[in-house]
């Protein structure tokens, strides 16, 4: 059993202290046989994410990781992007300088205010909304690979104003997925929302995964999303079991942004 974690973060991200040797070393006692990590970049001077990231000590680390772990994991140099539909110029400028295997996007911020302060001041159906008419944009035209935690909102609604009915948004997630499909971008588990007690299930739920999988769609990555090196690969295996449930065959993995691989998802 080949065991991927596709989305994890180092102190290379403003939000995060883990040392990447450290999360190696944990993911190798877990089991774990591929990481791509995937730390924060924006180019917006705006957003939070902007200036933290330096790609010389990136890639430096990244080396040397590969170098070190070779025989036991395999490590890749991913990103996520703060809303790489804005500022597309910008971001390719950057990007297509670097050898980057694998582009999370991502929805973190709507007009550059921070997800949690949108859904403060709004009422909650109407900030669900818009959160998803920014993904819809995003799908529609940024240059990524797989689209980041889908229903990320219901993170910051969850203790204040609720979870979503996946029916009340069943119209522009049905044109988002299918965007994707359209696009060829994959779409992720990830599983932070089952390590937080509020959320308790992950981003997307379960129906997301079916819709995805109902138009066509096959690109899928499972991550943690995890902040520090002893929760690498946090319910993996909760997510493993999703995607068998949604009827996925396969979990994907990439090397300078091409699918590379196909792996069966245990037990299928
Ligand atoms: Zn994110
Ligand atoms: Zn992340």
């Amino acid at each position: 059993m080949y065991l991927t974690e596709y989305h994890h973060h180092t102190d290379n991200s403003i939000d995060s202290k883990a040392n990447m040797e450290e999360v190696c070393k944990q993911a190798i006692v877990k089991g774990i046989d591929e990481i791509c990590f995937t730390d924060h970049y924006s180019v917006n001077p705006k957003l939070p994410t902007y200036g933290h990231m330096d790609f010389d000590i990136y890639f430096s680390q990244i080396k040397y990781c590969q170098d070190k772990f070779k025989d036991d994991l395999t490590v890749k140099a991913g990103i996520e992007l703060c809303e790489p539909h804005l500022m597309q110029e910008e971001y390719h400028e950057v990007l297509s300088q670097l050898e980057i295997d694998f582009i999370l996007g991502s929805v973190h911020n709507i007009n550059e205010e921070k997800l949690r302060k949108f859904m403060n001041e709004r009422e909650k159906n109407e900030a669900y909304q818009k959160y998803f008419e920014e993904v819809y944009s995003l799908v529609s035209s940024a240059d990524i690979d797989v689209l980041a935690h889908l229903d990320l909102m219901k993170r910051y609604a969850v203790q204040t104003k609720g979870n979503y009915a996946f029916t009340d948004f069943q119209e522009i997630l049905h044109a988002i997925l299918e965007k994707a499909v359209e696009r060829d971008i994959g779409i992720e588990i990830n599983t932070s929302g089952l390590s937080n007690e509020h959320v308790g299930e992950a981003f997307p739920t379960r129906e997301i995964l079916k819709l995805y999988k109902h138009l066509g769609g096959e690109i899928l990555t499972i991550g943690s999303d995890s902040h520090h090196a002893h929760t690498v690969g946090n319910h993996l295996e909760g997510a493993l079991q999703m995607a068998r449930q949604a009827e996925f065959t396969h979990v994907y993995t990439f090397t300078k942004r091409k699918l590379n691989r196909l792996l069966a998802v245990p037990g299928t």
